[in-house]
């Protein structure tokens, strides 16, 4: 990647941008093209077979974040986000990131987890011990019922029993709940791995003498735990009055917040998840089910806490950690019929499923020191001002050409809001009115 051509981009007008990505080597000479002309788009007739019932398609902005650095390596990062101040931020954080050395990511294993539930198991610890007598033979039945993840080199790996006590509050039995654990290589896995469990749930009631309630995949994937850390010098923290070390020291209190209290919790969460959610469903993956993992994960220790940890190292530098359960898909569903979708894995560079976990979970970081920053610092509102001004210009009718002079005047104001905007948007149309050349006939 040609980075020097990025410079500024913010400041760019939008085909100035799309020029800047080719330059930079982001996108191809056709790609470029493409996006000029607005030819990337999904065809209707190609819709009309992603889903039932279509009628048309729903438009969110797409656009990228800068600066992140990852492993060594420079990328650029689509987003698709409808919040204002989301890309901006995470840009920022990137760049902040990128001068203390950028992020380190490990994921030590990717594995997909399927479930087969048993009620009514006459002696759950003697049925637990016969499957773990015959895991071999649940592997090798999984794998025969998809033998073309297996020949690619991927397939079932491993089998674990649960023993779920029973539960009054929900009239629920004791459960046991058989999982299997498959490497399904590029895809997200949920075709595969529901084979695998229709595959092998007869011969499992058979070993067990239960019937199972369900085989199916779980979308809590703890099996494939992925971790981004930053180290940051606080050189690169200091705003205005604050110095570096007290920003640091304040961001990591704002961490020990998040991690106790669920109320804090759960917008810390949320503002990691505004990065990470833009580059999954950018990706054309399922933006649900990170959701609900990730949020299941905060859950862990029984209390909803704060996904990232904030600390302090002996060299006095701010240390960053974020830890998500990730099985994004590179193929499969429908990232390959996706247009844009295609696009945004060409600004990528075309990563593997592992790389695009590691993407998201730094991503996830960066938006979550950008947040952090801002809150103990300024507050979030004055970075937001200008884009949610942005947004108020355009709620209440101003056109392209309009928001740029409302913007302006409304910043000026004391609140930000629908009633003041519209007075402004008056005030603009009445000047360029007054303004514009009188023709008498
Ligand atoms: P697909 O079944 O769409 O695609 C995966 C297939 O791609 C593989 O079976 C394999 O087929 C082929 N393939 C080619 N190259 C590779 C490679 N290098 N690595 C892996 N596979 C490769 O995708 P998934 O199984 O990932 O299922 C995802 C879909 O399932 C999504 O649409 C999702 O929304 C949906 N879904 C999700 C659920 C959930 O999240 N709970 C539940 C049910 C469905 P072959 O070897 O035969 O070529």
């Amino acid at each position: 990647m040609k980075k020097e051509f990025l410079q500024q981009f913010y400041k760019k007008s939008h085909a100035e941008k799309l020029h800047a990505l080719y330059e930079a080597e982001v996108i191809s000479q056709k790609t470029y093209e493409y996006l000029e002309s607005r030819s990337i788009h999904l065809e209707p007739s190609v819709a009309d077979h992603m889903i039932e019932n279509y009628l048309t398609n729903f438009e969110i902005p797409l656009g990228v974040a800068l600066n992140y650095v990852i492993n060594g390596q420079e990328y650029v990062l689509p987003m698709v986000t409808e919040e204002p101040s989301v890309i901006a931020a995470a840009s920022h954080a990137g760049k902040i990131i990128s001068q203390s050395g950028g992020f380190h990511t490990t994921f030590p294993k990717r594995l997909v987890v399927g479930q087969l539930a048993f009620f009514d198991v006459k002696d759950s610890a003697a049925a637990s011990q016969v499957l773990m007598q015959h895991t071999e033979e649940i592997i090798q039945l999984a794998n025969a019922s998809h033998p073309s993840i297996v020949s690619r080199g991927g397939g079932a790996r491993e089998v674990k029993v649960r023993i779920l006590p029973a539960d009054k509050t929900f009239a629920t039995p004791e459960l046991l709940v058989m999982h299997l654990h498959v490497d399904t290589l590029e895809a997200m896995g949920a075709n595969i791995v529901n084979t695998m469990m229709e595959g092998i749930k007869i011969y499992v009631q058979q070993l067990i003498g239960a019937e199972a309630l369900m085989g199916i995949l779980s979308n809590y994937a703890t099996e494939a735990l992925v971790t981004a850390t930053c180290t940051i010098s606080p050189e690169y923290l200091a705003r205005g009055q604050y110095s570096g070390e007290w920003v640091r020291d304040a961001i990591v209190k704002a961490g020990q917040f998040a991690a106790v209290d669920p109320y804090r919790a759960v917008t810390h969460n949320k503002g990691i998840m505004n990065g990470v959610t833009a580059l999954v469903l950018a990706s054309g993956n399922d933006t649900r089910a990170v959701e609900a993992g990730a949020h299941a994960y905060a859950s862990r220790s029984g209390q909803y806490r704060a996904l990232s940890v904030w600390t302090t190292n002996d060299a006095g530098q701010l240390v960053g950690q974020l830890t998500l359960p990730l099985t994004l898909g590179t193929l499969g569903g429908t990232i390959n019929s996706h247009p844009t979708v295609q696009l945004c894995y060409e600004i990528l560079g075309h990563p593997t499923a592992k790389q695009l976990a590691e993407l998201a979970v730094s991503l996830g970081l960066g938006q979550n020191l950008s947040a952090l920053l801002a809150l103990v610092t300024e507050g979030i509102q004055k970075g937001h001002m200008s884009l949610q001004a942005n947004s108020l210009a355009l709620s209440v009718g101003a056109s392209p050409e309009e928001v740029p002079a409302v913007v302006s005047l409304l910043k000026k104001e004391a609140h930000l809001d629908t009633e003041a905007a519209k007075r402004i948007l008056n005030i603009v149309r009445q000047t360029s009115q007054a303004q514009r050349p009188h023709h008498t006939l």
